[in-house]
């Protein structure tokens, strides 16, 4: 069952993790692109290693190129992957743009998720793993959110023009570089353009929720992500439960709520977890048959004291997880 192995892996810290299945990269939020992160992880002695980026698959193609090139004796592995965000509670869905025409740029993705109405209590993100070539079937779904965040941020820039921000569009993708800008983007130009102090500024007095000019983003449903993973063939997890606020009780009323659209794991190694957090991590996966994965969330220079493997320095994934994950993934696919 484990066709990728450590034991060559010579001169690397004891202690530091040799796994990490939570990263960004420049195709969303995170500073570096792509084939840097691989390289980057390859040198501070990472084996296995997936860039989770928001709602975008963009980036595995790259990704895949930098890992084949890393000398075998490596025996590094990429696993491509994704973090979608999902609101929960409240019907789903903290839209407002539903029910008011031409609020949602030509509605692009207006009415597509969830159902009912009020403010969901939280974002909740999933993780979705695929081996290579199992990342297509999950494109239009991808493709779909990606629209309605284009859309949002769209709603955000005209929120801030009708205040009297002089910042465009164009400023934002500047930021962005390459990539869809979001609104780490846009709080950068902000800060440029001298609208706010720093970035933290700038989300707590226009972007962020209750911000002068935050626009609500349609979202789907947990289960409405989970249900697109796991039809494409992909592994869905839980992301870092404790950050997404949830408590025990809430944890596995959701996991129970996932389980039949296809959850098969959750992230219990996470950056910000206490040594209490993971342990009641992994005894919930335990109870509830779910695979254990983990990972940094580093973003590089956007998040400078999170490190990749290790997090804040505390952080020790398990070296097995990638094969768990692996032999997983196959046994779903076996006819
Ligand atoms: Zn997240
Ligand atoms: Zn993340």
């Amino acid at each position: 069952m484990a066709h990728w192995a450590f034991g060559g892996a010579s001169g690397e810290t004891a202690g530091a993790s040799r796994v990490d299945l939570h990263t960004h990269s420049s195709c969303s939020d995170g500073s570096l692109a792509p084939v840097e992160l691989v390289r980057r992880a390859a040198g501070c002695g990472i084996r296995a290693l997936s860039i989770t980026d928001h709602d975008t698959m963009d980036g595995v193609g790259a990704a895949l190129g930098a890992a084949a090139q890393l000398p075998p004796e490596c025996g590094f592995v990429f696993l491509p992957g994704v973090e979608i965000s999902a609101a929960y509670g409240g019907g789903g869905n903290r839209n407002g743009g539903r029910g008011k025409s031409g609020s949602n740029s030509g509605g692009s993705g207006a009415g597509r998720w969830g159902g009912g109405a009020g403010p969901p209590r939280r974002e909740i993100h999933i993780l979705g793993y695929f081996l290579p070539q199992g990342g297509e079937s999950l494109a239009p779904f991808i493709e779909m959110m990606k629209r309605e965040r284009t859309a949002r941020n769209l709603r955000i820039i005209g929120r801030l023009n009708a205040l009297g921000v002089r910042v465009s569009a164009e400023d934002a993708e500047a930021e962005a570089k390459k990539s869809v800008f979001g609104r780490p983007h846009i709080a950068a130009a902000l800060v440029k353009k001298g609208y706010a102090r720093d970035m933290n500024g700038a989300f707590e007095r226009y972007l962020a929720f209750g911000g002068r000019a935050y626009a609500p983003k349609e979202s789907p449903t947990p289960a409405e992500c989970v249900a697109a993973i796991h039809e494409a063939g992909g592994v869905a997890a839980i992301a870092h439960p404790m950050r997404s606020g949830l408590r025990q009780r809430e944890l596995k009323a959701l996991i129970a709520e996932l389980a039949p659209h296809g959850l098969s794991g959750i992230e219990a190694y996470y950056a910000d977890n206490t040594p209490q957090d993971t342990a009641n991590c992994v005894a919930i996966a335990s109870a509830f048959g779910l695979i254990m994965t983990g990972g940094s969330d580093f973003h590089g220079e956007y998040r400078k004291n999170v490190r990749l493997g290790s997090g804040r320095g505390n952080l020790r994934v398990p070296d097995e997880l990638p094969d768990i994950l692996i032999e997983r993934l196959q046994r779903m696919r076996r006819p």
